[in-house]
């Protein structure tokens, strides 16, 4: 079964991905065993995060797993519980905004 996921399958979406430092890295890096102790995940996390450091594509693989809705890998060197509190503060300013009067750029059309 194939599942939509709303992704146009265009190159152009995916280049950013042949520019990656974990190409070629263990996966496992980036996603949790199953049964992960604490101290094994920290660990781990900051193994990966070491590499995203120097990845010069970061930005756009912490945008796609947004896009994606990933919820268990690492992605540009921050975790699904890290981009969530990512997410939640851009609605938290984009609405503060909306209640304060001051109108984003695409509302004033
Ligand atoms: S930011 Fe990290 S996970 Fe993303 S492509 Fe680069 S090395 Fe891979």
């Amino acid at each position: 079964m194939i599942r939509h996921t709303g992704l146009r399958p265009i190159a152009s979406a995916w280049r950013w991905q042949e520019s990656a430092a974990c190409h070629g890295a263990d996966s496992a890096l980036f996603y949790a065993p199953e049964g992960e102790y604490a101290f094994a995940r920290l660990q781990r996390e900051e193994r990966a995060r070491q590499l995203c450091a120097g990845c010069p594509v970061r930005e756009e693989c912490a945008e796609f797993a947004m896009a994606i809705g990933d919820r268990h890998g690492m992605w540009g060197g921050t975790t699904h519980r890290e981009r969530v509190a990512v997410l939640r503060r851009s609605r938290n300013r984009a609405s503060t905004a909306d209640q304060s009067g001051t109108q984003r750029p695409e509302a004033r059309r």
